[in-house]
């Protein structure tokens, strides 16, 4: 029970790696905090983690908001003491090449996915540095960090900031006791990896072609790299984005 009693807050743990991120720390132990902005989709993530005996709440926020993450780090705080770890997950996707993309797509991308992990990381840190530390992972994506596809270029913009975002912040704040990284992972099992009209055995075949390890990743897989890098086990690893892609950027 690696996280005994650790409060870890999940953001995007509504469904796809969130969910199975939180359900991964419950099973060892943690409070966990599930945060994203549909309640029903977060209550059911709980009764999923209750069923096996876990202990989780569901707490709304938009990420993009800074008075709603604000107001998500005091509840937290408010009812745990503190706020040991955070796994800031929550994310969109929008396709459109770049003289075809509304322009509202764009900063709506931009605003979830960069803006959602600045103001995650401006609301967690002063609550982590009161307690005398904490953990950070943050969710990059390996196109943006790693590789360019046509139709992705808001998506990786984003997502090349929270890499750039997240290395300042782990030289910033690990002097104090809050180790930061981010995580870049390749197509994985959830609706996001999924083209417009595409079936499960679509994306199999397309997927097959072009990952080296011939398949999407699973949300096993993904889970157990976000505990590793979230324990002690991963202590010396500072402002690193650990990529999990079946290969594809080797
Ligand atoms: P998903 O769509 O299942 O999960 C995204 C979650 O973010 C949802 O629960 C959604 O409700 C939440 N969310 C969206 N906007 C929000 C907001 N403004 N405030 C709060 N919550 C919000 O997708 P997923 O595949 O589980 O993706 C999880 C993370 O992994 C994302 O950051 C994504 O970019 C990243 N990622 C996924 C893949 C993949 O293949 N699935 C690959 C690389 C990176």
């Amino acid at each position: 029970m690696k996280f005994q009693d650790k409060v870890v807050l999940v953001t995007g743990g509504g469904s796809g790696i969130g969910r199975a991120v939180a359900q991964g720390f419950a099973r060892r132990g943690a409070q966990v905090v599930v945060a994203a902005r549909g309640q029903e989709a977060l209550d059911q993530t709980v009764k999923l983690i209750e069923a096996e005996g876990g202990r989780a709440a569901a707490l709304t926020v938009d990420v993009s908001d800074s008075a709603s993450v604000a107001g998500l780090v005091g509840r937290i705080v408010e009812r745990y003491g503190r706020l040991d770890i955070a796994i800031n997950n929550a994310g969109v996707l929008a396709m459109g090449q770049v003289a075809d993309q509304p322009e509202d797509d764009f900063a709506q991308v931009i605003d979830i996915n960069l803006n959602g992990i600045f103001l995650s990381m401006k609301h967690q840190i002063p609550a982590m540095l009161a307690a005398g530390g904490g953990v950070i992972v943050n969710f990059s994506s390996q196109i943006g960090t790693h590789k360019r596809i046509p139709g992705f270029g808001a998506y990786a913009a984003s997502k090349a900031g929270v890499t750039a975002l997240t290395r300042t912040a782990a030289l910033e704040y690990i002097g104090r006791g809050i180790r930061i990284n981010a995580i870049s992972p390749g197509p994985h099992d959830t609706s996001m990896s999924m083209r417009p009209g595409e079936t499960e055995a679509d994306r199999a075949a397309r997927v097959k072609g072009q990952l080296p390890i011939g398949r999407v990743g699973s949300l096993d897989e993904i889970t157990g790299t976000v505990l590793w890098l979230a324990s002690e086990d991963a202590g010396f690893v500072v402002g690193s984005d650990i990529v999990v892609d079946g290969g594809s950027t080797a």
